[in-house]
């Protein structure tokens, strides 16, 4: 009997997330469902030679084949570790902590924050931090931005901006709500620069710093095109690294992150998951407009839904909030778009937790593990609960920003979506 190939998705060689094994492709069409019913891409109208794709890496997840992967970076980072004359820092995101450890037969949503800077180090990296510093800038500058517009009631409603997958969808599809995302930088942005600014100024570095990112994304790899960031290595990747450099992960050892650009609040960490962004934001927001601490827990997001609402009151203002993930859903939400005042926007289920470039998992087992590891960074015990009261961050406003929205941040930490790419 004659094989039925099913439509698959098209992957350009350019595309800098995603490659296909065309020798394991059974043509079962699994991609395109997970594009089209997943995603809420709709390739009715796709071009032959430009096909649609958001880099988010959803497809490599759900391919029972493994045809589909990541395109693979980690070998290039090997080569510039072996080259004694370069710095590289290393920058960890929130959601791969969670996630590493199901590489290596551990129970999916194990915690491994705290071995993770040996591994790195003895990876051969000369500056080790966490990308929950980067968050905290971003909150400090979103907070302040949504504050702004709230004030103003210009573009609203706000929408958040450090998926790479969701502002890509925009700019393809919904280019009139461009001008409504944040303009802060995502934390890896916000981290690359200020590693290169910052960092190397305060501690009188004379070199360059190739900066190189872990994250559970495959988006970023397509987000860092002309950024301060050189490298985005997925989780999977670093797992790759780790066996490949036969780095003994029996014995972990524990040990701290630099410092200058060490870990963030809990509100930083909360960026690995849906709810995360919208709640750090809320809390700053808060303290902006009422000059009070918020509770503990006062904006906590029950994700039990892809789409959740709420309207919060801040001093005698009422915020019209949703949290959403995925485009399918998010084309739902946008029906009553205008009811919203800030929109957080996640493309992946669950959030960064559920990221394509997360370790390979059995299909059955996917909801599962990203609630594990979304529960794992919920249970997170850090006593800084929020970016404004991160000793650090409070230096780095101090002796080098000024103010968040002021010209430095903008230059620094701010971007003008000149570069999006077209349909
Ligand atoms: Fe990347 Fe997170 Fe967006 Fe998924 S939700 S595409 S992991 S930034």
């Amino acid at each position: 009997m004659e094989e039925v190939k099913k439509p698959r998705v098209k992957i350009e060689k350019s595309n800098p997330s995603l490659q296909r094994i065309e020798s394991r492709c059974i043509n079962c069409g699994m991609c395109m469902q997970t594009c089209e019913n997943i995603v809420g891409l709709d390739h009715t109208n796709e071009k032959e030679n430009h096909p649609l794709c958001i880099n988010c890496g959803q497809c490599i997840m759900n391919c029972p084949v493994g045809a589909l992967c990541t395109k693979y970076d980690y070998k290039k980072v090997l080569n510039i570790l072996n080259d004694t004359d370069k710095l590289v820092s290393v920058s960890l995101a929130p959601a791969v902590r969670v996630a590493l450890g199901a590489e290596f037969g551990l129970e999916d949503g194990t915690n491994l924050e705290k071995y993770i800077p040996d591994l790195l180090r003895k990876l051969g990296f000369d500056y080790v931090f966490d990308i929950t510093f980067g968050a905290d800038v971003t909150i400090m500058e979103e907070a302040s931005e949504l504050v702004n517009r709230l004030t103003s009631k210009e573009k609203l409603p706000m929408f958040t901006s450090c998926c790479p997958s969701w502002v890509k969808y925009a700019s393809m599809f919904h280019k009139e709500l461009v001008p409504n995302l944040s303009t802060a930088k995502s934390p890896i942005g916000m981290q690359s620069t200020l590693i290169k600014t910052y960092f190397k100024e305060m501690n009188e570095i004379d070199k360059d710093i190739i900066s190189v990112v872990i994250a559970p994304c495959t988006a970023k790899k397509y987000e860092i095109e002309n950024t301060d960031t050189d490298y985005i290595l997925t989780t999977s990747e670093f797992a790759m690294m780790l066996r490949e450099c036969e780095i003994d992960t029996d014995n972990l050892k524990e040990s701290e992150f630099d410092k200058l650009l060490s870990r963030g609040s809990k509100s930083g960490l909360m960026f690995g998951r849906s709810g995360g962004v919208m709640e750090s934001a809320l809390n700053y927001a808060y303290f902006l407009m009422t000059g009070k601490n918020p509770k503990e827990g006062m904006f906590h997001m029950d994700i039990d839904n892809p789409i959740t609402t709420k309207t919060y009151k801040i001093g005698n203002k009422n915020i019209d909030i949703a949290v959403v993930y995925g485009m399918k859903n998010l084309e739902e939400l946008l029906k009553e778009k205008d009811n919203y005042d800030f929109i957080e926007v996640m493309n992946c289920p669950l959030g960064c937790v559920g990221g394509g470039g997360q370790p390979l998992i059995p299909i059955q087992k996917l909801d599962e593990s990203r609630k594990e590891r979304l529960n794992s960074l919920n249970s997170d015990a850090n006593e800084i609960l929020y970016c404004y009261q991160n000793p650090e961050i409070i230096d780095l406003y101090k002796s080098y920003i000024g103010k968040p929205l002021n010209d430095k941040a903008h230059k620094l930490l701010h971007t003008n979506y000149n570069n999006l790419p077209k349909k």
